[in-house]
């Protein structure tokens, strides 16, 4: 069996906060191994065009904007490597780490940035179309402006459900919210923003039956009334799916303090320290409000930030 590899700083993810985390770990000489995980990337790279990270006046796609973080972080040597962590054991003093291909690592310190998936409903027809680019999206703030004149649909009925879908009334014509129950899961004051807003119909009772395409781009979504079994077509331009998100911290879940559902709980406000001494998190794994690269970026920053002084005390 190999000797574990001995290294200072264990950056888990490849989104922008992970990415970060590697520009100020390697200027600061620490050494970074980021290993880029299962979407080399992250969550950007299903998007089109980013149009809001600030730096980029004429837009940036979201794999463009990727692979320049990674040129970025490589130029001061942060070692990127392609695999996956898969099993962890945070429990001594040195955090130990184990790789897709049983590589073990040996760290002083972690800096999770493994990012959250938003869940989308797994139909065919969805799943086609969010390859193609053309017309589904789960981020109402990345894509809702390329949508902007048109009509267009959201799928759920939670707090972000709402407000997506407010977000989009402003810039669409009209905005049709697919519920599937009799009611809103969303707090009060969000639902009856979306119920006053004039261009947003809600269809309760109402689920997904296929997405509608014309091999390019959506063209529209038929769906079915869950009570009565009818089906009937809407035409639309965008499909917005606004379910919820699964925050990818499944493998520390025996050792970090997590929320109840599954986001890492930061130990001490205004730091990025989790409950584990020198194990820090950034990015959306610690993040269900915000979610954009811009803040994923500035909690990538602060982990480094945090993890370089906790080396610097460990030395001292
Ligand atoms: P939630 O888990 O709260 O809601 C998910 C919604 O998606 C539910 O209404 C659920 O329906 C619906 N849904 C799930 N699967 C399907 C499916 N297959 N087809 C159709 N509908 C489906 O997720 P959110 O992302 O909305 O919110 C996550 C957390 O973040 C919450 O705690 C929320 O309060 C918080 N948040 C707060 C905000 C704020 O305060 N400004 C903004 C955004 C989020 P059903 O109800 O039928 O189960």
């Amino acid at each position: 069996m190999n000797k574990p590899e001995r290294i200072k700083c264990l950056i888990i993810g490849s989104g922008p906060a992970g990415y970060t985390a590697a520009i100020y770990a390697a200027r600061a000489d620490m050494k970074p191994v980021l290993y880029q995980g299962m979407q080399p990337g992250g969550q950007l790279t299903t998007t089109n065009e980013v149009e809001n990270f600030p730096g980029y006046p004429n837009g940036i796609t979201g794999p463009e904007m990727m692979t320049e973080l990674e040129t970025q972080a490589k130029r001061f040597d942060a070692d990127i490597r392609f695999g996956f962590i898969t099993k962890v054991d945070l429990t001594g003093a040195i955090h130990k780490c184990w790789t897709d291909d049983g590589h073990e690592i040996h760290s002083d310190t972690i800096i999770i940035s493994t990012g959250a998936s938003a869940k989308y409903l797994g139909l065919p027809s969805e799943q086609k179309y969010l390859e193609l680019g053309g017309g589904v999206s789960a981020c109402a703030v990345c894509d809702g402006f390329f949508y902007r004149g048109q009509e267009v649909i959201i799928v759920g009925a939670g707090d972000s459900a709402c407000e997506e879908a407010h977000y989009l009334a402003k810039l669409c014509t009209k905005v049709t919210m697919l519920v599937r129950k009799s009611e809103f899961r969303a707090s009060k004051i969000m639902a009856s923003r979306v119920k006053n807003t004039p261009n947003i119909e809600i269809l309760f009772n109402t689920e997904t039956d296929e997405v509608l395409g014309d091999g390019v781009g959506v063209t529209g979504v038929r769906v079915k009334n869950t009570l009565s079994g009818e089906k009937f077509e809407i035409p639309c331009k965008g499909f917005f799916v606004a379910i919820g998100h699964k925050p990818n911290t499944d493998i520390f879940s025996n050792f970090i303090n997590l929320d109840e559902t599954g986001y890492i709980k930061y130990e001490q406000p205004g730091t990025t320290k989790t409950n584990v001494p020198g194990v820090f998190v950034a990015g959306d794994a610690a993040d269900k409000t915000y979610r954009q690269a811009v803040t994923a970026a500035g909690t990538g920053c602060m982990a480094a930030l945090d993890a370089e002084r906790y080396l610097a005390a460990l030395e001292h």
